[in-house]
């Protein structure tokens, strides 16, 4: 690079300084050979007349010697005439021996009267010479000058001229050899400048002052070395930011690549994964298959995916949620639910063993209560039985719900799922609930659309469709009317359980699921409810991998829906409990 950009400036500005100099050798010489010709011609003219004038006011004077006066005088040959064309005196010849002259050029314009000019080699002499001739009383006079001298003199002046161009051309050597090194160093200080900055060097600068194009490429580059330099170090300061904010979370963060190599782990993942390798393949660092799934997924589909993995450190669950990067890749936080697992199955098994132990004696005080009422007791004592044996059933009906949500929820319950037909489980339905909306005064009718068969345990199921149906009649009031339905949707069957009953304001909508959630506490329990039913079937649909949902406008009536996947498909999706 350094000795190319030299040489070629260096090339280009000898041709240039050689193509000027031939130029100019040319020109000037032509001019020069030009103004020479026309100054000796000039010359020449006004020597001939006074030539002439000599010749004409010295008759008396021998010819020979006014012409040998006037050769010598003027450096050149001179001849006289007469009309005939004999030569009578020539300097350089002699007239007795030369031959007539009548005949040329310029003595033929001589005797027209004219000053005769004419360039030939002479006949005499053998050389080019010019001649100019005038005419005198009697005859002519004529000088002639040999233009050898001209080419001596131009040959002359060419030497010097080259030797000028020699030296100027030698100091234009100097000169542009030291211009084209300038412009090459400042070149390779740009090009050096540029290789820093391409090696990731953005603290690079260039001080160039000049400002023609070289400087101004220079500060181009500068400004934008610069320019990437603050952006860089923008960028650099918001990734230091986010990587503190990360590593001072508490969950577990971990960035795989497009290619499922691990980019970037903060220190609890390093703490949860033993020693996580950066560009190692992801399988090496998360040993959990619930986990890598889920990664994998998201690669695949470019969605959040949500997985639970209890592999990865012994003893430990942990909430994945994989989300795909905004170029490529994914990013997983794991979020460690194993305290809160453990407070949840103490709660759980709490309810469920304090259900357990009061169901025994709930079970004694109902029957004592029943059997008294049997006596034939009568007045205000049966009244108390009464409310005695009704509230010790709500009691019943309340453990018993709470131990089936707790057996839901933890799990506990099997579920001994089988492909069944929608038709077969509406139709189950409809013969339990006919003689009771019978004698609740509502109209049960089922409309299956399904084409599918869904993959569930038909006793389980039976009891989310028991509660629906069960609120919907209670809800739906005598006269009412209750739709059971089922039709194929996403990658399942939806089930529904429309009632035209008063319907629930939206603002209860998000929360109806909840355990003991009532949007009217005192009709509930007047009508016997216990607040679980829609939490029991809530947790018996997700533990199907279906997905429960209501829609109610108020005074026309409410729908829930729940969807069960069909039985040649996997589960739609693991979703978290209340
Ligand atoms: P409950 O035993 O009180 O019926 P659920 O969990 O079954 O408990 O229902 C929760 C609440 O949802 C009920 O108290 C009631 O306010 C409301 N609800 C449930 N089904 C309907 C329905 N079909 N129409 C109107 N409200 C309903």
């Amino acid at each position: 690079m350094r000795t190319r950009i030299f040489f070629k400036l260096l090339g280009a500005f000898l041709l240039v300084i050689a193509v000027a100099t031939l130029t100019l050798d040319f020109a000037v010489r032509r001019a020069w050979e030009a103004s020479l010709y026309s100054q000796i011609e000039t010359t020449l003219r006004q020597k001939v007349v006074l030539f002439a004038g000599q010749v004409e006011h010295e008759r008396d004077r021998p010819l020979g010697e006014i012409a040998a006066e006037v050769g010598r005088g003027a450096d050149a040959r001179a001849t006289i005439i007469d009309s005939a064309g004999h030569v009578l005196a020539d300097t350089q010849a002699n007239p007795q021996e030369m031959e007539n002259h009548a005949s040329r050029p310029e003595f033929v314009a001589a005797f027209r009267g004219q000053l005769g000019e004419n360039t030939r080699v002479s006949h005499t002499v053998g050389i080019p010479f010019l001649y100019v001739a005038l005419p005198i009383r009697g005859g002519a006079v004529r000088l002639a000058y040999p233009l050898s001298a001209i080419r001596d003199l131009t040959h002359q002046v060419r030497r010097r001229l080259a030797l000028a161009s020699g030296m100027a051309l030698i100091i234009a050597m100097l000169i542009s050899a030291a211009f084209a090194h300038v412009v090459a160093r400042r070149l390779r200080r740009i090009v050096a400048f540029a290789e820093r900055i391409t090696h990731g060097d953005l603290s690079a600068r260039i001080d160039e002052n000049s400002d023609d194009e070289i400087g101004q490429v220079a500060g181009a580059l500068d400004r934008t070395a610069r320019r990437l330099e603050n952006s860089f170090a923008a960028l650099e300061n918001s990734r230091r930011q986010l990587e503190t904010l990360l590593n001072s979370m508490q969950d577990a963060v971990l960035a795989v690549s497009a290619e499922g190599r691990v980019e970037w782990a903060n220190g609890v993942m390093q703490r949860v994964a033993g020693r996580v390798r950066l560009n190692a393949p992801v399988a090496e660092t998360v040993r959990d298959p619930d986990f890598l799934r889920a990664v994998e997924e998201v690669l695949r589909v470019k969605q959040v995916r949500t997985a639970r993995c209890a592999s990865l450190v012994p003893g430990h669950s942990f909430d994945v949620i994989a989300a795909p990067l905004a170029g490529s890749g994914v990013v997983a936080v794991l979020h460690d639910v194993t305290e809160v697992e453990r407070v949840e199955k103490t709660r759980r098994d709490f309810i469920a063993n304090v259900s357990h132990e009061l169901r025994t004696p709930l079970t004694s005080v109902q029957g004592y209560a029943e059997t008294l009422l049997d006596s034939g007791i009568d007045g205000s004592t049966r009244e108390f039985l009464e409310i005695i044996r009704k509230n010790a059933a709500r009691m019943t009906r309340l453990t018993e719900d709470l131990l089936t949500l707790a057996r839901v929820e933890s799990g506990e319950t099997e579920f001994s799922r089988t492909p069944i037909s929608p038709a077969a489980i509406l139709g189950e339905t409809l013969q339990s609930f006919g003689e009771i909306a019978k004698a609740a005064g509502v109209a049960l009718s089922s409309d299956d659309r399904s084409t599918r068969l869904v993959h569930a345990d038909a006793d389980a199921i039976q009891q989310v469709l028991a509660n629906l149906v069960t609120n919907a009649i209670k809800y739906a009031g005598s006269g009412g009317r209750i739709l059971l339905g089922a039709r194929d949707a996403g990658p399942g069957v939806e089930f529904s359980v429309q009632d035209y009953g008063p319907g629930i304001p939206s603002e209860h909508l998000p929360r109806l699921f909840e355990r003991f959630y009532r949007v009217d506490k005192a009709r509930s329990r007047e009508s016997g409810g216990t607040g679980l039913g829609l939490a029991i079937a809530k947790h018996i649909v997700l533990a199907h991998g279906g997905a429960i949902r209501v829609e109610s406008a108020l005074n026309h009536g409410s729908t829930f829906y729940f969807l069960l996947p069909e039985a040649t498909v996997p589960a739609i999706a693991e979703v978290g409990s209340n």
